[in-house]
């Protein structure tokens, strides 16, 4: 089968592999039908986390079950699956709690950008459409794998709903789709902080009320401008650098909620400034699987269309072209199509 592996520092290969066999009884191979490009693997790809030797990659995927182990319940060969970057059994005290990613068993998923994929957990962590979708719901439910239910969480943990003004940092596809996770629950205005164009147009469609160019302290003056002095009721955080979760957790009011999603690299927040700030914070993974299928209704019922954040659509072969996209940012996010 043809992968997707990284060899190092801006070097992206196609290659020909083995294709994947069940390992485990709770295993499922699936044959992707779309696959795409994280803003996660720009991490390796720029160099930020050393690649030490050559390895697949992709964790956002749906497919159509070909395969599963002799312990996998309720799933069928032939059922288009959506499932999380983070694999669960669906079953423990943490899962129940809504925790997934955080599940006793969970395992990670970072083969997907290929044409086949063995999927962990598979009773607990796809979920299957009651058919196969209409072609132009793909995209969308492609989304719900990743950036979409990592939007939704980062809404939900803001604590988005009606009368809340719930600020965004980050304007990258995860950050864009907490702006519409945030609409859809209903939060009265959402502020984005974002500079690029193509991206503003998409945060206004996707339910922004404002918009913020700037950036750092003048940034969260703004924000505060906007907010009678007093911050955001919720602040996601979508970007994982320094700079952007000192703006996020400054742009919360006291007693207000953050959640943090970009992965964070080098950061050091002080203890001193958490006290001083009074906020509920959370950070990591987002448990997307507690969110898949209501997310998968809604796209299916055509209420929402994440799929939007898909500005470029490539075949698999075209993955180094997918990752310069993404790294030189002439694409929102890019989908592969092995
Ligand atoms: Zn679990």
């Amino acid at each position: 089968m043809r992968a997707t592996m990284i060899n190092g520092t801006r070097d992206v290969s196609v290659e020909e592999l083995p294709r994947p066999e069940l390992e485990a009884p709770t295993d499922a191979i699936i044959k992707v039908v779309a696959a795409c490009v994280c803003g996660s693997d720009l991490w390796p790809y720029r160099g930020v986390v050393p690649v030490k030797e050559p390895r697949q990659m992709g964790h956002e995927y749906v497919g159509i079950i070909e395969e599963l182990g002799s312990e996998v319940t309720g799933l069928e060969v032939g059922q288009f699956v959506v499932g999380s970057f983070i694999t669960s059994d669906n079953t423990c005290e943490i899962c129940r709690a809504g925790y997934q990613s955080k599940c006793v068993h969970a395992g990670g998923v970072g083969t997907a950008q290929a044409q086949y994929a063995r999927i962990t957990n598979a009773a607990g962590t796809l979920v299957a459409t009651p058919e196969y979708p209409a072609e132009d719901l793909i995209p969308s439910l492609l989304a719900a794998s990743d950036v979409l239910g990592t939007g939704w969480f980062g809404a939900v943990e803001a604590h988005a709903g009606p009368g809340k003004t719930i600020a965004v940092v980050g304007d990258g596809a995860v950050g864009l789709l907490a702006i519409l996770s945030a609409k859809q629950l209903g939060a009265e205005r959402i502020i984005a902080f974002s500079r690029h164009p193509e991206r503003q147009a998409l945060a206004r469609e996707f339910g922004a009320t404002d918009i913020i160019e700037e950036r750092g302290d003048e940034g969260v003056a703004k924000l505060k401008e906007l907010t009678g002095g007093l911050g955001a009721h919720g602040v996601v955080e979508a970007v994982g650098t320094q700079e952007s979760i000192e703006q996020a957790l400054r742009s919360a009011r006291g007693g207000g909620y953050l959640t943090i999603l970009g992965v964070a690299h080098g950061v050091q927040i002080s203890g001193r400034e958490l006290f001083s700030r009074q906020v509920h914070v959370v950070a990591g993974g987002a448990p997307v699987r507690r969110f898949l299928p209501e997310l998968i209704d809604l796209i299916l019922e055509r209420k929402i269309n994440p799929g939007r954040v898909f500005t470029l659509d490539l075949p698999l072969e075209e993955a180094p072209a997918a990752y310069r996209a993404m790294d030189e940012r002439t694409a929102i996010k890019v989908l592969l199509r092995p």
